[in-house]
């Protein structure tokens, strides 16, 4: 099973993360016209056996862009940092339930078990 420890969430099934590209490409500058320059970027990858930088997104998860080395043959990963480091350190803090929020929470889901009480059904 591939998990990956992203720095925001911990670590996480690969299952909530989606394979972005090898993150060892580097493009042309946007000025550069030289079709083949820009063939051999966009179209022509390696197949390496070994060590591999890929970027990968947290899509289901802090929404990061991460960059991971991973062995592709045994899947084994060695580092992962994020992408954009100055993006992350922009992230609002997680939620915190304030004694309204609980409240509300608390009392529609009462709400939902006496309704289901009143009918006959488990919870
Ligand atoms: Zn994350």
């Amino acid at each position: 099973m591939l998990r990956i420890d992203c720095p925001v969430c911990g670590i996480r099934d690969h299952s909530e993360f989606s394979y972005g590209e090898d993150a060892s490409i580097t493009y042309p500058e946007l000025s550069n016209t030289d079709r083949q320059a820009w063939y051999e970027a966009v179209f022509l990858r390696d197949n390496p056996r070994g060590l591999h930088l890929e970027r990968w997104h947290h899509v289901q998860g802090c929404r990061q862009w991460l960059i991971v080395a991973r062995d592709t043959l045994t899947h084994d990963i060695s580092s992962v940092t994020l992408a954009h480091p100055k993006a992350a350190s922009q992230l609002k803090a997680p939620r915190k339930l304030t004694k309204g929020n609980a409240g509300k929470a608390s009392s529609a889901s009462k709400t939902a078990m006496s309704k289901n009480a009143a009918n006959g059904v488990a919870s």
